[in-house]
């Protein structure tokens, strides 16, 4: 397995490539707005950071009840997802103690995004009472570029509690604790357009092994309830990361509360004319 840097074109056997100053025995909250979204767009940097020492933690936000493909498994397709996804993570090397399944209804996962105005504590407060508990250093989560609804609300969460989290507020959820990388997967569709033109608009990635590769789709095959969906897109879509040595996944770094840089500024200011009038 390697981890490849697209800005400066580097690869290495160093997980510090995609996390870094990466040290064994940090946390990574893997953010699965669905149940197999983390195998179908995440799933070598799972395995990567098992190998590398880290300790993962599978955030599952919805309860998977849209996803079924005949009328009749409507009724029983919740508690078919928990099993299958117990079963495919526990392939990927995540025991279910490492699972937290928040059972939120499929396609309404933004409207958690906001805090909530009731007196039970929302979705907002435990995950940052989570995100500090645990001391999860690094965010893996969806891409929210045109995907799925619950995918850019995955990524909002991921940007706005992981923020606040390390800030000296809401003293009640724990003591802060800081999030330094949240790098945004992508499970059905490119990423946003890149930095410049020239920039790729993933700038992070991993080429795994053929065994990698398998593991991965032993884990996908657990999601039974799903191969009608999977069988039209993800699977053709498997074939298309085979590189000359290896299969690629890709990330894309999100920058959260990049300081203003205004030594830009001041240099641009030298250029002014100042009007007369
Ligand atoms: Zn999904």
């Amino acid at each position: 397995m390697e981890f490849l840097d697209f800005s400066s074109r580097q690869r290495s056997r160093s997980l510090g490539t995609v996390f870094p100053s990466w040290k064994r025995g940090e946390s990574v909250a893997f953010f699965a707005p669905h149940d197999d979204d983390v195998p179908l767009g995440a799933g070598y940097l799972l395995r990567a950071a098992i190998r590398r020492g880290g300790r993962p933690v599978v955030v599952i936000f919805c309860r998977g009840d849209a996803g079924f493909s005949t009328a009749d498994a409507g009724r029983t397709i919740v508690a078919a997802r928990k099993r299958e996804a117990v079963q495919a993570y526990g392939k990927l090397g995540v025991p279910e103690e490492k699972l937290i399944f928040l059972g939120v209804p499929d396609f309404t996962l933004m409207s958690t995004v906001s805090r909530g105005r009731g007196s039970k504590p929302e979705l907002f407060d435990r995950l940052v009472a989570f995100l500090r508990r645990e001391r999860i250093s690094r965010i893996v989560t969806t891409s929210p570029h045109f995907e799925n609804w619950d995918h850019t609300a995955a990524f909002y969460h991921a940007v706005y509690t992981s923020s606040q989290a390390g800030d000296p507020v809401l003293a009640d959820l724990g003591p802060p604790s800081s999030v330094r990388t949240i790098l945004a997967y992508s499970v059905w569709s490119d990423f946003g357009p890149g930095p410049g033109e020239a920039s790729p608009a993933a700038d992070k990635g991993i080429l795994a092994s053929k065994e990698d590769e398998r593991t991965v789709r032993e884990a996908l095959r657990a999601f039974r309830s799903q191969a009608a969906i999977m069988e039209r897109t993800a699977a053709v879509d498997r074939r298309r990361r085979r590189m000359d040595d290896g299969y690629l996944e890709l990330y894309r770094t999100v920058e959260v509360r990049r300081p203003v840089d205004y030594a830009k500024y001041a240099a641009l200011l030298k250029t002014f004319r100042r009007n007369k009038d």
